[in-house]
């Protein structure tokens, strides 16, 4: 064996992408609702939606539909030409939210950018360009770019691609003493997930939230949430700040489910923090066009409803009393169940990554997580019986987790 093939066949041996993904050699060719269909004929019970983007199910019909439509029409045209869609899902984004104004990008990264350009622009714009510092916490992740990686809470992302930037700060999770103690003068904002997601599926105390909050308004600080991952109904409501009074962002960073697959992603901001984004100071060739803005508006139109978050809260209900069960039934497996909605982090006691090999062996996928956890993050839409049908999966896996334990022991 050469070296190089030695080296890659740690993962699935690929001779021409970018070894920066560990994969699973699994392929699939077919989805449907929380179903997917791997290239090998088996069925697996999808608790990922590839990472909280299928929100809506695989092939939602509408979905499927309203893309079929638009791409007869028309795909692309440039942000040079009015964009009718991009109206539209922007009027229905701020309709819904906090926010006055909307930029379409095509990524999370892409909104974290436009949410970190947008916060540094408003206080050169009123004469404080010394307001530079970007406020982040560990565990947190807000993306692969540059910028993306300097905000994240984890150093591992920055190694070898030179020093840090200047003016990125990181503090603890929840400790709000540290907060106060470093909001400054030059202070930009202050930046979060209100569940982290990557991290580990942790909720930010909600009292905090309105401190911080309180605190950005005392300092002139802009509170950017970053609800890529958390947002869009998965946590019960619409947003997850909406489950605190008083704690709304002045910028947001919403993708992921957007476009229900199709990818999309936005920065949304109040009139005030955007008004240094004038014409020339930010863009994207790809972001909102009206491919994207068709399937996003059909995605928010569902993702909006309040059926919807009703249905989230039930199925999150049934899940956190299962999974209570299962801490009890395998204290030496599950240490903690945490989280907001259907964003569910299961803390373990037996090695994450081993533990996804298990539910895949039972036909259940689930998403990794910081902090020793995995996590469930199925399409919004998943039924009772789905749920239950994850939950004797997870049991199995259990099982499994405690044999091998067990045998190592
Ligand atoms: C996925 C994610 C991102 C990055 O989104 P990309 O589309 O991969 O660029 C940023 N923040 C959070 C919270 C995420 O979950």
């Amino acid at each position: 064996m050469t070296e190089k093939s030695a080296h890659q066949s740690a993962t699935v041996p690929s001779d021409h992408i970018m070894g920066v993904y560990s994969r699973t050699p699994l392929a699939f060719e077919r989805g449907e609702g929380a179903r997917l269909y791997a290239t090998d004929g088996d069925v697996y019970l999808d608790c990922m939606a590839g990472i909280a983007v299928n929100a809506l199910g695989h092939a939602n019909p509408k979905l499927v539909q309203v893309l079929k439509d638009q791409a007869e029409k028309l795909w692309h045209v440039s942000n040079i030409f009015t964009i009718p869609g991009q109206e539209a899902l922007a009027k229905a984004l701020t309709d819904a939210t906090f926010a006055d104004v909307v930029f379409f990008g095509n990524s999370g990264s892409e909104a974290i950018e436009c949410a970190i350009k947008t916060a540094r622009k408003y206080h050169w714009k009123n004469g404080q360009p010394e307001r530079l510092d970007i406020i982040g916490f560990e565990g947190s992740f807000h993306g692969r770019t540059l910028g993306a990686i300097n905000a994240s809470g984890n150093p591992s992302y920055l190694e070898g691609f030179g020093p840090p930037l200047p003016n990125f700060i990181h503090l603890g999770f929840g400790d709000f003493e540290a907060i106060k103690a470093t909001v400054g003068p030059t202070t930009a904002a202050i930046i979060l997930e209100p569940v982290q997601g990557e991290g580990g599926a942790r909720a930010w105390p909600d009292a905090m939230l309105k401190q911080i909050r309180d605190l950005c308004d005392e300092t002139g600080t802009l509170l950017i949430y970053d609800e890529i991952q958390c947002g869009l109904s998965r946590s019960g409501r619409l947003f997850a700040y909406e489950w605190i009074d008083g704690a709304q962002p002045d910028i947001m960073a919403i993708a992921k489910a957007l476009g229900g697959g199709f990818p999309v992603g936005a920065c949304l901001a109040t009139a005030e923090a955007a008004k240094g984004m004038v014409v020339g100071s930010h863009g994207s060739t790809y972001g909102g066009n009206p491919l994207a803005m068709a399937v996003g508006q059909a995605a928010f139109e569902e993702l909006v409803k309040p059926e919807l978050q009703t249905h989230v809260r039930e199925v999150a209900g049934y899940f956190t009393q299962q999974l209570s069960g299962l801490v009890q039934r395998f204290p030496d497996v599950v240490e903690d169940i945490r989280g907001r909605g259907l964003l569910i982090g299961i803390k373990l006691k037996t090695p994450n990554r081993e533990f996804m090999q298990h539910a895949r062996d039972e036909h259940l996928l689930i998403a990794g997580g910081g902090d020793n956890c995995v996590r469930l993050l199925p399409p919004l839409n998943l039924t009772i019986k789905e749920a239950s049908e994850a939950m004797a999966k997870l049991e199995r896996a259990c099982e499994t987790a405690r044999a091998r334990a067990k045998a190592a022991a």
